[in-house]
């Protein structure tokens, strides 16, 4: 086992893998920026080491500075958490040229689910059902026509090289198509440095349904049910839910062992997800994120593991400490996201803080990087926190997080909070019954188009 692990991460998941190392009695070092000296991953981990200046480029994301960091601290692995070099091939090859362990799967794995075309192509020949789509990336708009036309519109036209729920133009007709094109290539030129698209069949009222999976690299692997993220803003997650509401044991079995099956032929080491929509009784694939996400608590609560300490085991050659046979669900699981922005818009509302309190009892986590006193620096991502509440079911999850969501007090500066406490009094979200577009056309109608 690894004597000490290096965190190229911050915030509420530095911390996270803190904790996991903290009980497996590894030190931990943390890295940071000149803007997060006084951060919480800097003082709760046993080392730290700057790394470079406010800009995640010249320090997050800068993977020389990292792995100088493990050499100068003695660090054997390194825990990418989610973002920043977490799917980044080069930085996994890099570690492993230093003889330094990637806790995350192979670079090559990172390689062929990283662009989203190889990695629909990758699923498909494992057996994993795909949205109906062009094969491989469109060139032209005339090809685009050709494409969309074979799959019936409406069409969804996405970055190869998207993420992050950027780089995406639904199509209606022939028409749309070819603004949608033009800036779907143009936007992702900009935001990946890569324009190629491809072409899905858009899917009217799905749900985002995902499923965990984790392999021991040996030709093991076990999945860990689903989760439904279907309530999300501009393609991006904001409440996620497991079990799925939608999902009944039969198909959760179905779909988690083609899953499974997959990873494991591939041998695959660590956390995955395997994302898909799904409609009327039916999966399809749309990516798969080759790390540990956001909202896996939800995951841990209902199974009772820590994904974390799983990662580090398989990473150190341990293999998995369940067997699928081992992995039951107990009980109802929700995660809500809260960022630092201003409803209605979501501007961004760095700041800060005065008072944090955060909420206990029974079943309620808070995966937070904030104290009071707190200033939120403005060049990161905006999530400032997680509450993940576990109920024995799902009515009591929703009552325990109304409950807990009560209790947070986060005072100095704008939150989501108060977008969570709306979305509890809507029949809908207390029946577990929205899809996809449910959230956008919600906001819609309470605040109008922005
Ligand atoms: P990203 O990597 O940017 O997160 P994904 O491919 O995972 O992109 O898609 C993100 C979200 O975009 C999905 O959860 C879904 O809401 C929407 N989406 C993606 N593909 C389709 C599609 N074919 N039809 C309808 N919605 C889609």
């Amino acid at each position: 086992m690894f004597t000490k692990i290096l965190i190229a991460n911050r915030g509420e998941i530095a911390l996270r893998v803190i904790r996991a190392c903290r009980e497996m009695g590894i030190a931990s070092v943390a890295v940071h920026s000149t803007a997060d000296s006084d951060a919480m991953h800097v003082r709760m981990a046993d080392e730290s080491i700057c790394i470079g200046p406010a800009s995640s480029t010249d320090s997050y994301l800068n993977k020389a500075a990292i792995i100088s960091a493990c050499e100068i601290t003695g660090a054997q692995a390194v825990h990418p958490g989610y973002g920043f070099l977490s799917e980044n091939e080069a930085f996994a090859q890099a570690l492993e040229d230093h003889d330094i362990t990637f806790i995350g799967p192979s670079a090559e794995h990172i390689r062929i689910m990283g662009d989203k075309i190889t990695a629909k192509e990758t699923a498909k020949a494992l057996g994993i059902p795909v949205v109906p789509g062009s094969e491989g990336g469109v060139a032209t708009y005339e090809d685009a026509i050709i494409a969309a036309e074979s799959i019936g519109f409406p069409v969804i036209i996405k970055a190869t090289a998207g993420g992050g729920g950027r780089g995406m133009k639904v199509a209606k007709n022939a028409k749309d198509l070819e603004v949608a094109f033009r800036t779907a290539r143009s936007e992702s030129k900009a935001a990946f440095g890569n324009d190629e698209v491809y072409i899905e069949k858009y899917l009217q009222k799905p749900r985002h349904i995902e499923i965990q999976v984790f392999g021991d690299g040996k030709g093991n692997a076990v999945h860990l049910g689903e989760r439904d993220c279907s309530l999300q803003r501009r393609h991006q997650k904001v409440f996620e839910e497991a079990p799925g509401p939608a999902i009944t044991p039969e198909l959760r079995a179905k779909i988690g062992k083609i899953c499974a099956e997959a990873v494991a032929k591939i041998n695959y080491i660590g956390a995955g997800t395997v994302e898909f929509l799904y409609e009327d009784g039916e999966f399809f694939f749309i990516e798969m994120n080759t790390r540990l996400q956001v909202e896996h608590p939800v995951t841990e609560a209902i199974f009772g593991v820590d994904l974390v300490r799983e990662q580090i085991r398989v990473a150190a050659g341990l293999g998995m400490s369940f067997t699928q046979d081992e992995l039951e669900i107990n009980g109802h699981a929700i995660e809500v996201r809260i960022n630092a922005e201003k409803l209605p818009n979501f501007s961004p509302c760095p700041g800060k803080v005065r008072t944090f309190h955060a909420p206990g009892g029974l079943g309620v986590r808070m995966d937070s990087a904030l104290y009071g006193g707190y200033s939120i620096p403005p060049y990161y991502d905006s999530l400032i926190g997680k509450l993940i509440v576990h109920g024995r079911d799902r009515p009591e999850a929703l009552a325990r997080l109304h409950r807990a969501l009560g209790e947070l007090i986060i005072d100095g500066i704008d939150t989501t909070v108060p977008l969570f406490h709306a979305l509890l009094a809507e029949p809908d979200v207390q029946n577990g019954d929205y899809n996809i577009h449910w959230l956008e056309k919600w906001l819609d109608a309470k605040f109008g188009k922005n």
